[in-house]
């Protein structure tokens, strides 16, 4: 079975009051889901306007990162006030929990993503994690989302940063697929590695410039926002569990095990991961385009000002065995850094992240 996409998607400026008239077609007694204190004001109004409706609506907000604290503190207030779906709005985390618990309860979720760090608001899938952000599992849920609100106004509120962790999350896509799924004899697998290497060159091209200027007049901003919202989500979607991440977010999952004082985003993170994994590539499978790679990405990340080494994520690899503990977590037995096509091992990581770290290599 496959969920490739949400069942019905608004997109656009407007799209939250596009979308108002289906939301209260399909549901009475909503849960609004959310976390931040950024995105009170949006959220205030999405519970404002399903009011004027004469929805039975209530909010709430997670305490934490998407965790199974959080996740039975909500199933619990949905189960004893009646609730008929969620509405997660928010970044992944929020729409993960979300996602997660109306998939638990059997009842729909409205994703209303409020950055475009993201593309939860579209896939089936929640990644769980501990209540201080160490990386548990990713879970494959029933279905993707049953409807979709990525409204263009709702997302120029968001923090640039975001916008950055989206477009090095995006990337990810046609890294991590092309290396561990292009052999694989599938058409929709391919079809959906071509989208990420489409995805791949118009992130490359137009991230700069949407960063630069993020406003509705920009076409760039337009473009990329709905890359790395939609088009990431539809990658997940058409390519499914065989067009599977590596070592991106298996280094990813690691470094969130060393809790740091600076929570950074998922996207930030998997950024860092993507230029080891090509690291990794160059000196185990001979990839003579892997340093190309780095450069390329390298300008794009520096000037998205996100991190490019795990120090600038406030991690210092060579003390309390942080390296040592990163290696493990990614190379344990069910890690994702296994789908890769050649094998490594903790010494291979440990030697690219001490080359990387001390910057001997060229960068
Ligand atoms: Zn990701």
């Amino acid at each position: 079975m496959q969920s490739i996409s949400p069942e019905i998607i608004f997109r656009g400026n407007d799209a939250w009051e596009k979308a108002l008239p289906q939301i209260t077609y399909l549901t009475k007694r909503p849960l609004i889901l959310g976390r931040s204190t950024y995105t009170n004001d949006l959220r205030n109004k999405i519970l404002k306007d399903l009011k004027n409706k004469n929805i039975n609506v209530n909010s709430t907000d997670l305490h934490f990162d998407c965790c199974y604290e959080d996740i039975s503190r909500v199933k619990n207030i949905i189960l004893s006030n009646n609730h008929d779906s969620v509405i997660a709005a928010g970044g992944g985390k929020v729409l993960d929990s979300g996602k997660y618990i109306a998939d638990c309860l059997n009842i729909p979720c409205i994703t209303v993503p409020l950055s475009a760090s993201t593309c939860a608001g579209w896939t089936s899938l929640s990644n769980i994690y501990t209540k201080n952000g160490q990386f548990i599992k990713d879970v494959t849920l029933r279905s993707c989302p049953k409807i979709l609100v990525f409204d263009h106004k709702f997302i120029q509120t968001a923090p640039s940063r975001t916008l950055a962790s989206g477009i090095a999350d995006a990337l990810a896509k046609w890294y991590e697929s092309s290396i561990t799924s292009s052999t694989m004899d599938d058409g929709l697998v391919q079809q959906a590695i071509q989208i990420s290497r489409v995805l791949r060159d118009q992130l490359l091209i137009d991230g700069g410039k949407a960063f630069k200027d993020e406003s509705e007049n920009n076409p760039s901003w337009r473009n990329i926002i709905e890359a790395c919202g939609l088009t990431a989500g539809l990658v997940g979607g058409i390519g499914g569990e065989k067009c599977r991440t590596a070592a991106a977010h298996a280094i990813h999952n690691a470094i969130t095990q060393i809790i740091t004082p600076n929570q950074f985003l998922h996207g930030e993170i998997v950024g860092v991961g993507l230029l080891l994994q090509l690291r990794l590539e160059e000196m185990k499978n001979n990839n003579k385009l892997a340093d190309q790679s780095i450069k390329q990405l390298l300008v794009l990340m520096k000037e998205l000002n996100l991190p490019t080494t795990i120090a600038e994520l406030g991690i210092n690899v060579f003390e309390n065995q942080n390296l040592d503990k990163i290696a493990d977590f990614t190379c344990r037995d069910n890690s994702e850094i296994h789908f890769l096509p050649f094998e490594i091992c903790k010494q291979d990581l440990s030697e690219v992240i001490t080359n990387f770290e001390q910057q001997k290599i060229k960068i």
